[in-house]
C-alpha cells in the first residue's frame, strides 16, 4: 500500500490537510475544492455536517453548531449539540476524521499516520487532548508540530543553504505564537517561543461585535443567541474588509428593522489596542530568553489570516524596523510545514539534509517549600525541573529522599508554567511512589521527567535502593484515554449520520441558501424560497447533471446576494 505522509493544520478558525508528494509539500482540496475546511460541527437530529455546511448554520441552527472550540482543548467544557455533549476532543476528532477523508479520496490511499500541528505555547493538557482527538478520528499521532515551527519549515525547505535567524509570529483564530529560529547547512534549530494560548483573530471580532452593539446601544447580553452569531458573524466580515478598506458599512435587521453601521479602520483600530499591547508580551519575552537584539533577525514571517490585520503588520514592522515576508500564504504555511514534518518522520530521502530541533513550551517542575532565616515556611513554591525553551527531547531528574525510616511513600505534585507559586501554574499531576518496608533512612526515589520531540511529558520514579520503576506517563492524569474511553466515545460518535461526501457540495449549499433566507426580507426573502424549493426538487430528481447545473446558478445569485450584503 502506497503510504503518503500526511500533515494536518487543526485551526482555530480553518482547518487544512496537506501531504508530502514527489519532495514538495502540496495542499489537499476539500469536497467543494477549498483548501481550507472551517473547524465548525454541526449535528441536528444525528445528522452531522462539518465545514463549509456547518459554518453557514452558525446563523441559522447556532445551538446546534460549534465553532472555536479548539479554545477549549484540554478543558472539561461540554457542548450540546442535537442534545447531546461533546467535548472539544470529540468536535476536534470529527474534524480531523473530515479532513482525513479528504485526504484519502485526492490520494486513493489509506490514511492512518498523521503529524499535526498545535500552537507553541499550547501546554501538557491541550497537547494531549490534541492526541486524543487524533485517537478518536482513527488516526495515528506520529507527532505533534508546533505551528510556528512548521510555518518556518514551510519557508526552510526551498531555501536549505540559507544562514538566517528568523522569527515566526503566528496570530490565527485563537492563539497567538511567536518563535525564533536559526537555520543554516540544513539545520533549523527553534531557539525559543512564547506566546498566548487565549489571544487570536477571534478576539478582534469581539471588539467589533463589541463596537457594533454600542453603536446600536443594545447591551450584549442581553442579545439572544441567534442575533450574537448573526452579529459577531458581520464583525468577522467587517474585520476582515477592514484589512483593505478604510471604513466598512454593516446593515442588520433586528426586529423589521434595518440599522446600518458604518465602522472606520481607525476606530477599529483605536478599540482593539489593548490586545496589540498583549502580543508584544510575549514578543519580548522570545527576545530576552534568546538573549538577541531587535536588530539581530534577518527575516519576518507571519503566518495565520489574522497577521494579514495592517495593525498586526505595522506593530511588527516598528517592532523590529522590518517589513515581513509574505511569499506563503499565511493560511497555507503551516499546514505545508506539518506535511513536510511528516515526511521528516517517515525518512522521505528528499529531506535528508534537513534536520529540525524544538523546544518546550513551559517550565515544568515540582511544588516545594522555603523555609526562610526566621524559621516560618512559605509553601507551594515552584521549582523548575525542566525550563522552558530547553531543546527537546529533554530529560531531567530530580531525587527526593524518606525523611524517616516510617514514611511509607514519597509523593510530589507536577506543575507546568512559569510563575513563582504553583497556584498560577498548571497541575499536571499528583506523583506518588510507595517505599519499600524495611526502609533505610536514607532511601531515596528518583524521579525523571521528560518532554518528548512532541512536547508531551512522562514522568517515571526508580526507589533507588531496590531499583524498582513506577513508569507514569502523566497523560494518565492530564487526561488521557484509555482503549475503554475511546471505544465508549466512538460508540457515541458512530450514532451520527455522515452525508456521503459527493452530496457534501449540495449540503454546503443548501445550508447557505437558508442562511440568506433568514436574512432576507420581503422580495428577495420570496426569492431564495423558490430556490430552495427549485434546489430541493432537483436534488430528489437524482440527475447528477442537472444537480450541477442548477447548483452553478443559484450559487451565482448567492454570490450577488452575499457581495451586497455579507459574506
Ligand atoms: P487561522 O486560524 O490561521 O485560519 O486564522 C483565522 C483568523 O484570521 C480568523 O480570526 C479570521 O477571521 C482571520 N482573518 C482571515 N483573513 C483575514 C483578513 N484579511 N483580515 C483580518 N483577519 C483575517
Amino acid at each position: 500500500m502506497t503510504h503518503v505522509p500526511i500533515g494536518i493544520d487543526l485551526g482555530t478558525t480553518n482547518s487544512l490537510v496537506a501531504a508530502f508528494i514527489d519532495g514538495e509539500p502540496k495542499l489537499i482540496p476539500n469536497a467543494l475544492g477549498n483548501y481550507l475546511t472551517p473547524s465548525v460541527v454541526s449535528i441536528e437530529n444525528n445528522e452531522l455536517l462539518v465545514g463549509q455546511a456547518a459554518r453557514e448554520r452558525l446563523l441559522t441552527h447556532p445551538k446546534n453548531t460549534a465553532a472555536v472550540f479548539k479554545r477549549k482543548m484540554g478543558t472539561d467544557a461540554s457542548l450540546r449539540l442535537g442534545g447531546v455533549a461533546y467535548s472539544p476532543e470529540d468536535l476536534s476528532s470529527l474534524v480531523l476524521a473530515k479532513l482525513r477523508q479528504d485526504a484519502e479520496a485526492y490520494l486513493g490511499c489509506e490514511i492512518r499516520d498523521v503529524v499535526v500541528s498545535v500552537p507553541a505555547y499550547f501546554n501538557q493538557t491541550q497537547r494531549q487532548a490534541t492526541k486524543n482527538a487524533c485517537a478518536l478520528a482513527g488516526l495515528n499521532l506520529v507527532r505533534l508540530v508546533n505551528e510556528p515551527t512548521a510555518a518556518a519549515l514551510a519557508y526552510g525547505v526551498h531555501q536549505r543553504d540559507a544562514e538566517t535567524q528568523f522569527l515566526v509570529v503566528d496570530l490565527g483564530g485563537g492563539t497567538f505564537d511567536v518563535t525564533i529560529l536559526e537555520m543554516f547547512d540544513g539545520v533549523m534549530e527553534v531557539k525559543a517561543s512564547s506566546g498566548d494560548a487565549f489571544l487570536g483573530g477571534e478576539d478582534f471580532t469581539e471588539v467589533l461585535a463589541k463596537l457594533i452593539c454600542e453603536k446600536l446601544d443594545f447591551p450584549w447580553a442581553k442579545l439572544g443567541a441567534n442575533l450574537q452569531s448573526e452579529i459577531r458573524a458581520r464583525a468577522n466580515t467587517a474585520k476582515i474588509r477592514l484589512s483593505d478598506d478604510d471604513a466598512w458599512t454593516v446593515s442588520l435587521q433586528i426586529k423589521n428593522e434595518m440599522h446600518e453601521i458604518v465602522l472606520s479602520r481607525q476606530a477599529f483600530e483605536e478599540a482593539a489596542k489593548p490586545i496589540l499591547r498583549r502580543m508584544l508580551v510575549p514578543i519580548e519575552r522570545c527576545m530576552y530568553d534568546t538573549g538577541l537584539d531587535h536588530h539581530a533577525l534577518d527575516r519576518i514571517l507571519l503566518v495565520g489570516g489574522a497577521t494579514r490585520m495592517p495593525m498586526v503588520r505595522h506593530m511588527v514592522t516598528r517592532c523590529f524596523s522590518k517589513f515581513p515576508e509574505f511569499e506563503i500564504d499565511p493560511d497555507h504555511a503551516v499546514a505545508l510545514g506539518a506535511a513536510v514534518q511528516a515526511a521528516l518522520a517517515s525518512e522521505d530521502r528528499a529531506l535528508d539534509d534537513i534536520v529540525v530541533t524544538d523546544v518546550s513550551p513551559f517550565s515544568v517542575g515540582i511544588d516545594v517549600s522555603e523555609e526562610l532565616p526566621d524559621g516560618k515556611c512559605v509553601h507551594g513554591l515552584f521549582a523548575p525541573i525542566i525550563e522552558r525553551n530547553t531543546p527537546l527531547p529533554a530529560s531531567r531528574n530530580e531525587v527526593f529522599y524518606a525523611r524517616n525510616a516510617r514514611q511509607r511513600s514519597v509523593s510530589t505534585k507536577i506543575y507546568q508554567g512559569e510563575s513563582a507559586y504553583v497556584s498560577e501554574n498548571v497541575l499536571l499531576g499528583k506523583f506518588r511512589v510507595k517505599l519499600p518496608r524495611k526502609l533505610d533512612e536514607a532511601e531515596c526515589v528518583d524521579l525523571l521527567i521528560t518532554y518528548d520531540t512532541s512536547g508531551l511529558l512522562e514522568v517515571e520514579a526508580t526507589v533507588l535502593s531496590t531499583g524498582e520503576k513506577t513508569g507514569m506517563v502523566i497523560e494518565a492524569l492530564a487526561d488521557g484515554l484509555s482503549e475503554q474511553d475511546v471505544a465508549a466515545r466512538l460508540e457515541k460518535m458512530k450514532a451520527l449520520k455522515v452525508h456521503p461526501r459527493d452530496n457534501e457540495v449540495n449540503q454546503a449549499l443548501l445550508s447557505r441558501l437558508r442562511r440568506v433566507h433568514e436574512m432576507a426580507l420581503g422580495n428577495t426573502r420570496s426569492q431564495i424560497l423558490t430556490m430552495i424549493a427549485q434546489f430541493d426538487a432537483v436534488l430528489n430528481g437524482r440527475d447528477p447533471k442537472e444537480i450541477e447545473r442548477v447548483r452553478g446558478e443559484l450559487e451565482e445569485i448567492l454570490d450577488a446576494f452575499d457581495d451586497l450584503y455579507v459574506s
